[in-house]
C-alpha cells in the first residue's frame, strides 16, 4: 500500500487508462492522502498495479461506460462485475473488461435465458453474462436465448462449470 511522508496510507482516487507511444496499455493511478492532502500520480504497465490500489476500483474509462447505462442496469451490473473481480482476487475494472460484452446493441434476454442465468452461482453468473453478450455481439446478435446459453456453456464453461447452468 502507498503510504504518505505524513505516515498515513495513501487513498486511490482513480485511475486513467493510457496508450503510450509504442501502443502499450499503461494505468496512470491517482493516489491522495486524506490527511494532509498530498496528491500523487504513477504509472505502472497495465495490470500491474499491485500494492497501489486499496480497493476494487473502476478505471475512468469503464467508469463513464457505466454511466451510460440505465441507472438500475447500472447498479445491477456494477455489484456483479465487482463481486466477480473479488473472487478473481483483482481490483481494477478496466474499459475493455466492461466493453467486450457490451459492444453492439444493447442485448436483450429471453425470459426463461434470464431465469437460468439467475439459477447460477453469483460468481460464476458474470462471467456467464459477459461471454453469453459478448458472443451474441460477436454474431451480431441482440438476445440471449437458451440455444446460445446451452451454446457458450459447452463452449466456455466446460464440463465442472457447465453442470452449474441449468
Ligand atoms: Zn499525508
Amino acid at each position: 500500500m502507498l503510504t504518505c511522508g505524513c505516515g498515513r496510507w495513501m487513498h486511490t482516487e482513480g485511475i486513467e487508462e493510457r496508450a503510450h507511444g509504442d501502443g502499450a496499455l499503461q494505468w496512470f493511478i491517482r493516489s491522495e492522502c486524506r490527511n494532509c492532502g498530498f496528491k500523487v500520480g504513477v504509472d505502472v504497465p497495465a495490470g500491474q498495479a499491485s500494492g497501489l490500489v486499496d480497493r476494487v476500483i473502476w478505471s475512468d474509462e469503464a467508469l463513464h461506460r457505466l454511466d451510460r447505462m440505465p441507472p438500475y442496469m447500472a447498479a445491477l451490473f456494477r455489484d456483479d462485475v465487482e463481486q466477480d473481480m473479488r473472487v478473481r482476487g483483482e481490483r481494477v475494472v478496466t474499459y475493455d473488461a466492461l466493453l467486450r460484452p457490451l459492444t453492439g446493441e444493447r442485448i436483450e434476454w429471453d425470459p426463461e435465458a434470464e431465469r437460468r442465468l439467475d439459477n447460477v452461482p453469483a460468481p460464476v453468473r458474470a462471467m456467464a453474462r459477459i461471454e453469453l453478450e459478448r458472443t451474441a455481439a460477436e454474431r451480431g446478435a441482440n438476445r440471449i436465448t437458451v440455444a446460445l446459453m446451452e451454446e457458450v456453456k459447452a463452449r466456455y464453461f466446460g464440463m465442472g462449470a457447465a453442470r452449474e447452468i441449468r
